[in-house]
Parts: structure tokens; C-alpha cells; sequence
């Protein structure tokens, strides 16, 4: 049994968080802890804990995720310059909370995706 996280309750408005895009499948709203100018978590509305459980049934709520990240980029302002969309997945990926979320990150130059 998958635990809900705070992500849900933002979901549902449990936890007043102001939200820049909701719709029947995604909803995102700014990280608490920027680590850019822009940083946006895009997350589905269902509960999926980590990529590992993502099935063939959740791929239209993952590429509505995508879509929403390109039109919240547009309207950051980011678009053009560029910025980076990315999953953590468990321990080694540095994933603290299981709720499957994508970052949306930009507004500077960003560097290497990986430290050496
Ligand atoms: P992860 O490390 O799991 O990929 O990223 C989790 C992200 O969720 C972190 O960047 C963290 O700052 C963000 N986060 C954790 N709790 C909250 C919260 O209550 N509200 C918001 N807006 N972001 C959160």
C-alpha cells in the first residue's frame, strides 16, 4: 500500500499552495526550496510513488506532465534560453518524496547535468 504524501494534500488543497496549472490528470506549484530562478514541480494527480511503478496506463498522465513543464517554461520566460526537466527515482536518484514529481528548472545557465 502506497503512503500519501504532502504532495497529495497540495493536491487537494488540504495544504494552501498556490497552484500554476491543475487539470483532471496533473497539477504544479513552485518547490519550497528553490534551487533556481525557476523551479516548478509538475506531479500527476493520482499517487504513483516512484518511476518504478509508472504502467502503460499512466503514459497519457506522463506526457500531459510534459506538456504542462513546455507551457509553464513559456510562461517563466525560459523557454528560449532553455532549462532542464528532471525524475528522481529512489535512493540513488536522491528522491525524497514518493510522489512521482518532475522539476522544472531554469532561468540561468544551469552547468553540468551531473557533478564529477
Ligand atoms: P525530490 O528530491 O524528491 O526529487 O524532490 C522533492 C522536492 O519537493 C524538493 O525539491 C523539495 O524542496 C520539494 N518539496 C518538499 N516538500 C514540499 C512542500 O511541502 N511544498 C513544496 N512546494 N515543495 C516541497
Amino acid at each position: 500500500m502506497t503512503e500519501e504524501t504532502i504532495f497529495s494534500k497540495i493536491i487537494r488543497q488540504e495544504i494552501p499552495t498556490p497552484l500554476l496549472y491543475q487539470d483532471d490528470l496533473v497539477t504544479a506549484f513552485r518547490d519550497i526550496s528553490p534551487q533556481a530562478p525557476c523551479h516548478i514541480l509538475v506531479i500527476p494527480n493520482k499517487l504513483i510513488a516512484t518511476v518504478n511503478d509508472v504502467t502503460e496506463d499512466d503514459e497519457l498522465t506522463l506526457g500531459r506532465m510534459i506538456t504542462v513543464a513546455k507551457k509553464l517554461a513559456k510562461e517563466e520566460g525560459i523557454s528560449d534560453d532553455g532549462y532542464r526537466l528532471i525524475m528522481n527515482c529512489n535512493d540513488h536518484g536522491g528522491q525524497e518524496v514518493y510522489h512521482i514529481h518532475m522539476h522544472l528548472v531554469g532561468g540561468h545557465k544551469l552547468g553540468p547535468m551531473l557533478k564529477r
